[in-house]
């Protein structure tokens, strides 16, 4: 398992944001705390949501004294395609998952068990990658252990809650990001819900002027600063719906003629659906040249820093920002959006309903067709789009930012 070096991070620097009494009671709740030893378990340092939630929150417990470790499992692209079945399955895809599925899923995570060579007094499993895990340690399992659960669960096929069932047992609490999503089948006795958050300090969330996340739009990714932009920042995967938000472009474009869509997406090290799909959405587009599909692959950067700036420049820089999930944990890059002041037209799915709500902080839709409506509505009324950014930003701000994420995991820890 390969161990990502973060840097502590002090709870100070959140004041201006929350506030000196928010600050004090955080330090207050991690104090019993200091010197606990805390292992955080995920499947990617790169791309998707988790990757992007555990940098601020592992270097935030560690500025509080917690020993904290974040270590990636190591598995190969076989046993990502088992692991993309099971997050799949777990969302409600039909997916077959055979014994041979859990033969390699368990002999890569045989692989993975040098770190458990220490004690732990939290193992925090993210997500069901490194599940199995805690079946392999007969004898060297020490401490408490957690599932933190990304993932919308609230409908799972039942081949891939079979899979997970072995393990479940084993864990004291499943932490969900929404209420529905604790099902009977994957609840180890004890559920707690806890949503996600951004990072408004990191360089992917901090202030961009639109003109300026324009000008970073037309220099270096060719798009007309002077003509509508829509966009959406997501994986290349079903669940997202890249071939809807083209489709609902299509609509858009027959009345904002002059509309661009960017879709914008790297490509996660454990997902390996993420090159087909992207090659899907290509297809898709057929040529229009007012489709601009970016990925890692392309113009997009894969270094950590760049890439991040032009992720905030697409938010910031967006008309509109669209996320047309059918699925959809939480959505980070909804509330990263919302940061910005971006008038957002997304799914009414998981955890988006509780960042938006409908007509308030933008809108909620259910198909191509009210997705393009509401696109094309915010493209022609711009008062509209600034009242619901300024309401967006501060609905972000009260609920769906790190230092309550923060608190809430403390509470968690504190409760054993
Ligand atoms: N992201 C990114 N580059 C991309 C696409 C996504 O950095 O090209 C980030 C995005 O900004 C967000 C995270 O990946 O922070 C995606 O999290 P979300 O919860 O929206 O979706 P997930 O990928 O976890 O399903």
């Amino acid at each position: 398992m390969r161990r990502v070096v973060l840097a502590p991070k002090s709870i100070c620097e959140y004041e201006g944001l929350i506030g000196e009494e928010a600050v004090s009671e955080i330090k207050e709740l991690a104090a019993p705390l200091r010197g606990a030893r805390v292992l955080h378990v995920n499947a990617t340092a790169y791309g998707g949501g988790v990757a992007e939630l555990l940098p601020s929150l592992v270097g935030l417990k560690r500025g509080l004294g917690l020993e904290v470790e974040w270590r990636v499992l190591s598995g190969d692209e076989t046993f990502f395609e088992v692991t993309k079945k099971l997050h799949n399955g777990l969302q409600g895809m039909d997916v077959g998952l055979d014994p041979s599925d859990r033969a390699l899923y368990l002999s890569t995570l045989e692989g993975n068990l040098e770190v458990f060579s220490q004690d732990w007094d939290f193992v925090v499993v993210h997500d069901p990658q490194p599940m199995g895990l805690v079946g392999l340690l007969d004898g060297r399992r020490t401490g408490h252990w957690l599932w933190r659960c990304h993932i919308d669960t609230s409908t799972p096929e039942a081949a891939a809650v079979d899979f997970l069932a072995p393990y479940i047992g084993y864990f004291e609490v499943a932490i969900v990001s929404m209420p529905g999503y604790a099902t009977p089948n994957l609840n180890p006795g004890r559920t707690e819900v806890v949503l996600p958050s951004i990072d408004p300090l990191t360089p992917k969330n901090q202030a961009l002027a639109p003109s300026l996340a324009r000008q970073i739009l037309a220099t270096r990714f060719g798009l007309d600063p002077e003509r509508p932009i829509i966009s959406q920042v997501s994986r290349y995967d079903p669940w997202k719906d890249p071939l809807g938000v083209i489709d609902a472009y299509r609509e858009v474009k027959r009345r904002v003629p002059e509309v661009q869509l960017a879709l914008v997406g790297n490509l996660a090290d454990d997902d390996p659906e993420g090159t087909e799909y992207h090659a899907m959405t290509l297809d898709h587009a057929a040529g229009d040249r007012d489709i601009h599909v970016f990925s890692t692959l392309d113009r997009l950067s894969r270094d950590e820093l760049t890439h991040a700036l032009e992720i905030n420049a697409f938010q910031s820089g967006s008309d509109v920002v669209i996320q047309k999930s059918t699925r959809e944990g939480f959505g980070l890059v909804v509330a990263e959006a919302m940061w910005k002041r971006a008038a957002v037209v997304a799914g009414r799915v998981g955890g988006i309903v509780e960042q938006i709500e409908d007509g308030v902080h933008g809108y909620l839709v259910s198909s191509i067709e009210e997705c393009a409506e509401c696109v094309a509505v915010l493209l022609q009324k711009p008062e509209l789009r600034r009242e619901m950014g300024a309401r967006a930003r501060e609905r972000v701000r009260e609920r769906f930012i790190t230092p309550r994420h923060l608190a809430d995991y403390l509470r968690i820890l504190r409760s054993f």
